[in-house]
């Protein structure tokens, strides 16, 4: 893909910066929103419309309607606007109403017919898309959907970042797995990919953070949620952040230096912070299964420490780090900090129970 033209025509430099709320609710909320957004400097304005919910009865977007409150705000405060679609008739709706872009939300990516039908009916259109990543970590259907509709002719395309889904334990609302994105620019280095904090995060706190994260790793932009009361929003209350604290957040990120000779060397830490984090999220997620395991365990009446069992993983564990040229004595001693930790928790289990 080297034929890609900026995601906005007369974009100026990156970082590129969305914003908007997670749904367009009432004229007055987008418009409040519109001012916020523009008074912290952004020029693009996001609002779901048609709002894909993972449960049916939670509010499902104000729907056609909400277009005019759009190309209001676009006249008013003179900003570009974009909003999601999951259908041809969405796409065809959102165009007459006068937007400058679309994304493609994530459980939309993950099906391959909903992104043909909608790449089909883009052929000859010119608009901004943005593709969201799949609910699942699959960078193969991630870059499926991508070449859908850049095979449709779109040359204004980007990916966002927006983490995802995992029954695993972690601070997150949907796993970063950051890996997938660093394979994505390798496999595609001349697509933008944008980050969206707030569905990651699922949290207020948590933006700002992994906005910084993502400008770290040489992201080219980020996609906020921002809301004028984010606590009364219909849809992602918690993660929706004020247009004050937007406009404080986007002071204090550190933008990364251009390219350089020094960049090889903080790419390799980059990549070994990714990593660092995925061996974390790995225990956390190991430790959710000692957990399980010392609850059947209680049931049947086992001890916590089945001896035969710890001496089986050991030397399993040993023997596979040797053959990768790691001392087994080291993996010795991270395994029986592990297991140390497993019991733990299990006792701990054990001790809850009875209280
Ligand atoms: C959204 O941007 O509000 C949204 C629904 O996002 P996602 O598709 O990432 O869940
Ligand atoms: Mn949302």
């Amino acid at each position: 893909m080297t034929d890609l033209t900026p995601l906005f025509l007369g974009q100026s430099a990156e970082p590129l910066y969305i914003a908007g709320p997670c749904s367009a609710e009432s004229r007055e909320q987008l418009l409040t929103s519109a001012r916020g957004v523009k008074r912290a400097g952004v020029e693009i304005l996001r609002a779901g419309i048609w709002k894909p919910r993972t449960k049916p009865g939670s509010f499902e977007g104000i729907g056609d309607r909400a277009l005019e409150w759009l190309a209001e705000a676009k006249r008013e405060y003179d900003l570009r606007i974009i909003t999601e679609i999951a259908t041809p008739q969405h796409l065809d709706l959102a165009l007459k109403a006068g937007v400058d872009g679309v994304w493609i939300g994530a459980r939309t990516t993950t099906n391959p017919f909903a992104t043909q039908q909608i790449a089909d009916a883009l052929r000859g259109v010119d608009t901004a898309v943005i593709v969201k990543n799949p609910v699942i970590p699959d960078v193969d259907l991630w870059i499926g959907a991508i070449e859908r509709i850049y095979n449709s002719g779109v040359r204004r395309l980007a990916a966002v970042h927006r983490g995802f889904g995992t029954h695993q334990t972690t601070p997150y609302r949907n796993a970063p797995h950051w890996s997938v994105p660093i394979e994505l620019h390798r496999r595609l280095p001349n697509l933008p990919i944008l980050s969206d904090p707030s569905h990651i995060g699922g949290r207020r706190d948590l933006v700002a953070q992994l906005a910084q994260q993502a400008l770290d790793l040489g992201f080219s932009g980020l996609m906020i949620e921002c809301h004028p009361n984010p606590n009364e929003a219909l849809s992602d209350a918690q993660q929706q952040i004020t247009p004050e604290s937007l406009k404080e957040l986007i002071a204090q990120l550190q933008l990364r230096r251009s390219t350089n000779e020094g960049d090889l060397l903080s790419d390799y830490r980059l990549h070994i912070d990714s990593i660092d984090s995925r061996i974390i999220e790995l225990l956390a997620e190991r430790m959710d299964i000692a957990r399980e395991i010392g609850s059947f365990k209680r049931k049947h009446g086992m001890a916590v420490v089945q001896h035969d069992r710890y001496n089986k993983l050991l030397v399993a564990a040993e023997a596979k780090a040797e053959s990768m040229s790691i001392r087994k004595e080291f993996i010795h001693q991270i395994f029986s900090a592990i297991h140390e930790e497993s019991v733990r928790q299990q006792l701990d289990l054990e001790t809850e129970t009875k209280a």
